[in-house]
């Protein structure tokens, strides 16, 4: 190979992401890395897996933080002049008893899982390599028909996410009309749903969507990019409640991110764990 293939999970001190690192180092050609915003957690977690005999390499990532993005994006670069996988894994979500008012969780958890992972996309996708696959880890509650609030508002906005001409700003603006309707109170009455979760996976699906149309106009080769469900999986953000073991969550994300070159599909597409396509 005459350039290294770089790999990289954001999140992946521990749950799923640490699952995808350690598949993604027993099946990928190339460097992978474990990213963490904390950097004693993210090593502790690459020392477990040296000692099971495997590589990962380290480096701190925070997407909430524009300058960890920009120090890890201007060191891949330096590093190895780009990245070919990327996987969009780190998410936050509110306990189901928190006691923060809920426009409040509204805009922390949009923050995370739809602004900055949106912003880390942004920064990133300049140094993707052609034949760049990315993931985007969303969730079952990212499925179009949780946009579940009055009607014919509900609808409304389905029509407006689904749409294929959607720009990013467009979508941003949605995904604010919903921040802003959180903190007036009225945004059942608009048709949003009751889950600030399942609204900032929604986003992130259907920003998936814009981002390929994106790459389908870029001169760049082959770049592809899917959201995907992981399954309902035995981490800290289910509290241990979920049945999958993090490996079998981290199966759909490792196919999209090993999908060979000049794949027909998936493409911008929405998929289950099990790697089947769903109509979004
Ligand atoms: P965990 O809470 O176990 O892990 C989340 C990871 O994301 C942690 O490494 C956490 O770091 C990191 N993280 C959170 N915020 C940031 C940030 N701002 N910058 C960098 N890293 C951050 O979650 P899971 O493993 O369960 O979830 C992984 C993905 O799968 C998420 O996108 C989630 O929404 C999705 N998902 C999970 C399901 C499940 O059943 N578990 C079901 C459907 C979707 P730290 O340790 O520092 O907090």
């Amino acid at each position: 190979k005459d350039t290294t293939i770089v790999d990289w999970v954001t999140g992946s001190n521990k749950g799923i992401g640490f699952g995808i690192v350690k598949d993604l180092c027993k099946k990928f050609d190339g460097v992978v890395y474990l990213t963490s915003r904390d950097e004693s957690r993210g090593k502790a977690a690459v020392e477990i897996l040296q000692k099971s005999g495997l590589n990962p390499q380290f480096h701190q990532l925070d997407i909430s933080d524009e300058g960890s993005v920009k120090n890890f994006v201007d060191y891949l670069k330096t590093s190895y002049g780009g990245v070919d996988v990327v996987v969009n894994n780190a998410a936050f979500a509110f306990k189901n008893d928190a006691t923060e008012p809920f426009h409040v969780q509204a805009k922390e958890t949009l923050k995370v899982n739809y602004f900055d992972t949106k912003n880390f996309c942004n920064a990133i996708f300049p140094i993707l390599r052609p034949h760049g696959r990315v993931v985007n880890v969303s969730s079952s509650l990212g499925h179009l028909s949780y946009i579940n609030g009055k009607e014919p508002n509900a609808s409304n906005l389905k029509n407006k996410l689904s749409s294929p001409s959607l720009t990013e700003n467009d979508l941003d603006e949605l995904m604010n009309d919903f921040i802003s309707s959180a903190k007036k109170g009225d945004w059942s009455e608009k048709g949003w749903p009751n889950s600030t979760y399942s609204l900032s996976k929604v986003g992130l699906s259907a920003l998936t969507r814009i981002q390929q149309r994106n790459f389908d106009a870029d001169s760049r080769e082959d770049l592809i990019v899917n959201s995907c469900h992981p399954g309902y999986v035995d981490t800290d953000m289910t509290s241990h409640k979920g049945i999958l073991t993090i490996e079998e969550g981290a199966v759909c994300p490792v196919y999209l991110a090993l999908l060979p070159p000049n794949v027909k599909e998936p493409k911008g597409a929405y998929l289950w764990r099990d790697t089947t396509i769903v109509d979004w």
